[in-house]
């Protein structure tokens, strides 16, 4: 289990697409809008189990979320690393509450 939480988050990608792939769930082309979607519905399921005060349920459709969106991640060949960077370096240079009064 210490080398599941030693990935990068590259590395989390090519895990967890090559799991998906071993599934089946890309044996035809995938459609980005649908899995776009499945991530949508991970979170919904997360905000069920907080409404419903299941801690172990929230974590665990928390952890689905980062599997579908690693998955799309390594199935679109994605560096989300390199993304996160430029979008973070990105962030940090925009205004206070990037400009919006509310
Ligand atoms: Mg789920």
């Amino acid at each position: 289990m210490e080398t599941e939480t030693k990935r990068t988050l590259n590395e989390w990608s090519t895990h967890c697409h090559r799991i998906a792939k071993e599934k089946g769930f890309w044996d035809k082309e995938r459609n980005v809008g649908e899995a776009l979607m499945l991530i949508v519905t991970e979170l919904a399921e997360a905000m069920e189990a907080h409404r419903k005060q299941d801690q172990p349920n929230f974590k665990e459709e928390l952890a689905d979320v980062f599997i579908r969106l690693f998955d799309l991640c390594g199935g679109l060949g994605i560096d989300i690393e390199k993304e996160i960077v430029l979008k973070s370096e990105h962030n940090k240079n925009r205004p206070y509450k990037h400009g919006k009064v509310c």
